[in-house]
């Protein structure tokens, strides 16, 4: 059997670089398309360093056509996995013109070229952030979409984008439709457990995990506990917290999917990566404080403006239809944080 060659569009970036340690373990040959806005392509060596394999990195933006062109015909892949993308949220609010044409017009810009080299399997990172509000907290893929900031509605823009191109092609082209999955990632945390590669945020981080490891390495002096009178367990809010390894892995069973019943005559599916279950803010800090040895200075500080209480995954469709679920537990994922972020205290600087 022939190698697939799969086009990572990300690849140098947190979950991007993971993704390329298991894309390489699993066999198949791997090209990185990244601008490195976000990334440093240390990232890359380091994957070289896990798995003993290069990737094939080409320093590209995804809306440079002419580059992205000239790499399909180079390089020639079967797949692509696009975790190209901007991810604040915040920052999406203040520059929504920067995310949209990062995130929409370069996903116009790939699947154009994907389509003029007949290239039609693509896995695309969306998030749990495309879900509308609803009185509901375990979310099901049948949810309305209706994202409440930027980021998230680039992310379900793309996703529409994606459901008419697989639906266009499925009448016009049936010999070879588009095979698109679009996986929902809930909230994606850890790291490699070689402590080689993992997530090196730009600044002061937005997110929990990164700002409680900097907070345990002496790097910031407190962590703010963002509202403790939420409807939850212990007043704070919860989330459903996913291993980024079983989060790559989760794109590789997408990969064999392809071949199964479901996307066969082509179609554009939607699917939760989450465990299932959530943690608190709390639940997240006393077991960091017990894996390290550790402890965490932190304040109940206001609600964060936008947050939502509580929500999690339901990830029955996954389990399904991709054989796939979450093995790692929350101490593998504190402990493989705190691997990573003990030895790299600066990142990958
Ligand atoms: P990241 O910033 O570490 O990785 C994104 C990578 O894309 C970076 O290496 C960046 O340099 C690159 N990039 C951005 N714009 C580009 C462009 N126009 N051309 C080429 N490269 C470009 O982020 P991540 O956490 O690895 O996220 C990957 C994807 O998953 C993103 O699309 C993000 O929106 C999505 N996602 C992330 C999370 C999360 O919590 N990390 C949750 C849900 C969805
Ligand atoms: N959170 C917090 N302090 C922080 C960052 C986050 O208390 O400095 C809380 C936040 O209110 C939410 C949870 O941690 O309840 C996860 O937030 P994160 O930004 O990591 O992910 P989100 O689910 O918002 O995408």
């Amino acid at each position: 059997m022939s190698i697939h060659t799969v086009l990572v569009t990300g690849g140098a970036g947190y979950i991007g670089s993971h993704a390329c340690v298991e894309l390489l373990n699993s066999g198949f040959n791997v090209v990185v398309v990244d601008n490195l806005s976000n990334s440093k392509a240390t990232s890359l060596d380091r994957v070289k360093q896990i798995t003993g394999k290069s990737v094939r990195f080409y320093e590209a933006d995804i809306r440079d056509k002419e580059k992205l062109n000239n790499i399909f015909t180079k390089e020639k892949p079967t797949t692509v996995i696009h975790f190209a993308g901007l991810k604040a949220v915040g920052e999406s609010c203040e520059q929504p013109h920067l995310y949209y044409h990062n995130n929409v017009f370069g996903t116009l810009v790939l699947t154009e070229v994907m389509q003029e080299h007949n290239v039609k399997q693509l896995v695309f990172s969306s998030s749990a952030t495309v879900y509308g509000i609803t009185d509901k907290t375990q979310y099901s893929e049948d949810l309305p979409i209706g994202a409440i900031n930027p980021y998230g509605r680039s992310k379900a823009m793309v996703e529409d984008i994606l459901r008419d191109l697989a639906a266009a092609d499925s009448k016009t082209k049936p010999d070879k439709p588009w095979k698109i999955a679009l996986l929902r990632y809930f909230n994606p945390i850890g790291a490699h457990d070689s402590g080689l590669i993992g997530e090196d945020p730009n600044g002061i981080p937005n997110n929990l995990m990164p700002y409680v490891a900097q907070v345990a390495i002496g790097k910031l002096p407190q962590l703010s506990v963002f509202g403790d009178d939420y409807p939850t367990k212990d007043g704070t809010g919860v989330r459903d917290y996913i291993h980024v390894i079983d989060l790559v892995k989760g794109h590789i069973s997408a990969i064999h999917a392809f071949n199964k019943e479901q996307f066969l005559s082509g179609n554009c599916k939607a699917y939760n990566l989450g465990a299932g279950h959530g943690y608190s803010v709390l639940d997240i800090i006393n077991t960091f404080e017990k894996i390290t040895g550790k402890s965490i200075n932190y304040k109940i500080s206001p609600r964060r403006n936008g947050d939502l209480a509580e929500y999690y995954a339901n990830p029955e469709l996954a389990l399904k239809e991709l054989n796939w679920k979450v093995e790692k537990t929350l101490k593998d994922m504190v402990a493989d944080t705190w691997n990573w972020q003990s030895k790299n205290p600066q990142g990958y600087q």
